[in-house]
């Protein structure tokens, strides 16, 4: 799960990371109010979605009067932002962060992920700050420092050397200002389930103080139970409609770019269904995890949620009948024919307890426009020649 930057903030002030002031505002009134209570004379006008990239996609400004806060406050509310981050559809932006505006002498990257190589936090650094990282890894991966640090042993003094020598900070000051900055983030970053958490820029100023003008953070989904205050951030306006409508019926649902839809039981299997089908010559729509208690009704949810993408040609349902049983899978897809209008071909493969039965079920069933896969590569192969018309 992703908060925006606003919610991140209030985070880092939690810990005691120095960041701006700022306000965050959903009309340009408040916008203007906002401006006022933080007093100028330079503000930033922040749009606030979930997607970096904002600032060349024009979606944080500078401004250095209140009638300019207005006028930019105007501009960004209510558009459509596109950044290298979001889909080209962009997204709507509903939230501004009015924030004053620091005085920047220097802009660093710093971040915290988990690096699945050594099964550790992994603090990231780099004196490229305010660019985007992946552009910096890829073309001089040696101004990107990092430091494992194992959960064991939590954050250390070497760590923090490592980290302020590696950025080239020579003032005894400023190297006590980083390490603490570090020490504080990865503290956080352990104390609330946190998957990644990016600061971009983490800025120095004038007088030598370091601040996080930017911050990212996800969150471990499993972890949300324990973290009451973090799920509570939760932007649903943010997060995909079908995969919240999908989660409603205990489905797991990811939009794809493919054209095949793809209904299938257990999160493994799904993924072997879906490099099948791409073996075949094919592309999934959508990862589609039912669960182990599929019904008829979650099966007519499932054809439901695959048919609103309008890329997908055919369905391929693939369900190993291991507790659920295959026949009444099979009479689950017979329900959801009826509850749901499947305009196209879709290719039922099941297997496991009681599949022959599924299968005289399914036979019986009359059903125009389905077609059944004898195994896996089967109805693969069927399905991808079926969305190609053939
Ligand atoms: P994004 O990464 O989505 O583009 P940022 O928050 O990093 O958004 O803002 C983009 C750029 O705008 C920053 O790199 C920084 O140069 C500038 N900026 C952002 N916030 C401030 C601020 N409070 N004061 C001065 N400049 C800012
Ligand atoms: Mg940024």
């Amino acid at each position: 799960m992703n908060i925006h930057e606003y919610q991140a903030k209030q985070i880092f002030a939690k810990y005691n990371i120095p960041t701006p002031k700022g306000i965050m505002v959903e009309s340009v009134k408040a916008a203007i109010e906002a401006a006022e209570v933080l007093g100028g004379p330079i503000w930033v006008v922040k749009a606030q979605i979930h997607a970096g990239g904002r600032g060349l996609g024009g979606g944080v400004k500078l401004a250095k009067s209140i009638d300019e806060v207005e006028s930019l406050a105007t501009e960004i509310l209510g558009m459509t932002l596109v950044t290298h981050q979001t889909t080209a559809e962009g997204k709507l932006v509903q939230k501004l962060y009015i924030e004053d505006g620091a005085d920047i002498k220097d802009e660093l990257y710093l971040s915290v992920v988990l690096d699945r190589k050594s099964e550790m936090p992994l603090i990231m650094a780099s004196t490229e700050g305010g660019m985007d990282i992946e552009t910096v890894a890829e073309n001089t991966p040696e101004k990107i420092i990092t430091i494992p640090v194992d959960p064991a042993i939590g954050f250390q003094g070497f760590h923090g050397r490592q980290l302020a020598f590696g950025l080239g900070i020579t003032d005894k000051i400023e190297q006590k200002n980083i390490i603490k900055f570090a020490e504080k983030l990865f503290r956080l970053y352990m104390e609330n389930d946190a998957e990644m958490i990016e600061i971009n820029p983490l800025v120095k100023t004038g007088k030598g103080v370091f601040l996080a003008l930017d911050g990212k953070m996800g969150f471990d989904n499993s972890a949300l139970g324990r973290q009451p205050e973090i799920a509570a951030m939760r932007d649903l306006t943010e997060e995909d409609a079908d995969e919240i409508e999908a989660a409603k019926y205990g489905l797991s649902y990811v939009a794809l770019d493919g054209e095949i839809g793809c209904m299938v039981n257990g999160a493994g299997l799904a993924m072997g269904t879906m490099d099948t089908i791409n073996y075949m010559g094919g592309t999934p729509a959508n990862f589609l995890d039912v669960g182990g208690s599929a019904n008829a009704e979650t099966v007519a949810k499932g054809f439901e949620i695959i048919l609103k993408n309008p890329r997908v040609k055919a369905i391929f349902v693939n369900i190993f009948g291991g507790i659920v049983r295959c026949d009444r899978i099979a009479n689950g897809i017979i329900e959801a024919t009826k509850l749901t209008d499947v305009n196209v071909p879709v290719i039922v493969r099941l297997d496991g307890t009681n599949a022959p039965e599924a299968a005289e079920i399914l036979k019986n069933a009359n059903i125009p426009n389905l077609i059944v896969g004898n195994d896996l590569g089967d109805g693969a192969a069927k399905a991808v020649a079926a969305a190609k018309g053939e």
